[in-house]
């Protein structure tokens, strides 16, 4: 089964204490959908200025996106630059121009509306639900957020939160959801909101799902070194949404396993600076590390 992604396409630039890099392919549903892609069909919705090059559209097609939904407009794609500091974990964010982001109203292909799996990545909380507006019955449907629409677009968020089945979200942002500093006091808070399914990241360390079935701990790859952690998040919440979908059995059955699988592809996210890693690896390292995350986490 398919899964439709909306959320952010746009050029990152991106400084490391060592790097840096410029204009780089970025954006929620970029991410996202190149993660989901691993392991099954995936339609994106989103928009891009003119200047979005070329070779950028090849590597969505390169991973078999389908872009019908994707709007080229006149103006300047969505720009977005970031630093991080040594710890590679804290980022401040440098610069966002919207672009053609600011007047961005998504409008589903026919064929688009009856996909089963939605997930709706990080953009504004108006524009997550305008599209769940569009669908058609769907089966499970996702949101992601960030600390920007907690600040600006609050009562946006909770009306949008009440509809979705599962949601997304990091410890930080869960804390000021919620003012519970305990994660699992929050978890809690948030399933009163409406969500059945709620999972809180935790960076480095991994995350954790509330559901139906009680909890799961899920880890992430332990890694060495990390080269550019932008679009982690998206990468874990695409990948175990491109999972889902392509998975046999309810969403209880596989959800662990799902989250398994998204938290290796934003292992591979991590070791390169945007995209660059992700595209480049195929589904065989994914199960690889899969493998050796059963191995380490097993007792
Ligand atoms: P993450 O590292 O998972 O938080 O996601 C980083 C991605 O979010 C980058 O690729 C950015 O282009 C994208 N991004 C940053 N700010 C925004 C925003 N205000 N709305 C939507 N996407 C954003």
């Amino acid at each position: 089964m398919s899964v439709l992604i909306v959320g952010s396409t746009a050029l990152d630039s991106i400084k490391t204490p060592t790097q840096e890099n410029p204009k780089l392919l970025g954006g929620s549903a970029s991410h996202a959908a190149v993660a989901a892609s691993f392991f099954g069909p995936v339609k994106m919705v989103g928009v891009v200025g003119e200047d979005f090059p070329k070779k950028y559209v090849q590597l969505y097609k390169k991973h078999d996106i389908d872009l019908a939904g994707l709007q080229i407009k006149p103006g300047k794609t969505f720009h977005w630059s970031g630093e991080y500091e040594v710890n590679m974990n804290n980022r401040r964010t440098l610069l966002t121009e919207l672009g053609v982001f600011e007047t961005f109203s998504p409008e589903l292909p026919k064929a688009y509306q009856s996909s089963p799996f939605v997930l709706l990545a990080n953009i504004a909380p108006a524009l997550q639900e305008h599209v769940l507006n569009q669908m058609q019955r769907p089966k499970f449907v996702v949101a992601d957020t960030m600390d920007l629409w907690l600040n600006i677009a609050l009562p946006d968020l909770i009306k949008l939160i009440k509809r979705v089945d599962g949601f997304v979200l990091n410890d930080s942002e869960a804390q000021q959801l919620t003012g519970e500093d305990n994660i699992f006091t929050a978890l809690k808070k948030i399933h009163k909101i409406g969500p059945k399914y709620v999972i809180i990241k935790k960076g480095s360390h991994g995350s954790i799902l509330s559901s139906p079935k009680g909890f799961f701990i899920c880890p992430a790859y332990p890694l060495q070194s990390v080269v550019d952690p932008t679009g982690a998040g998206d990468s874990f919440v695409g990948g175990m949404m491109g999972y889902l979908a392509s998975a046999k059995g309810s969403i209880d059955a596989n959800i662990r396993r799902a989250m398994i699988h998204g938290s290796v592809v934003a292992s591979f996210c991590c070791e390169g600076f945007g995209l660059n890693r992700t595209t480049k690896v195929t589904l065989a390292h994914v199960k690889q590390r899969v493998k050796e995350l059963k191995q380490w986490t097993r007792f």
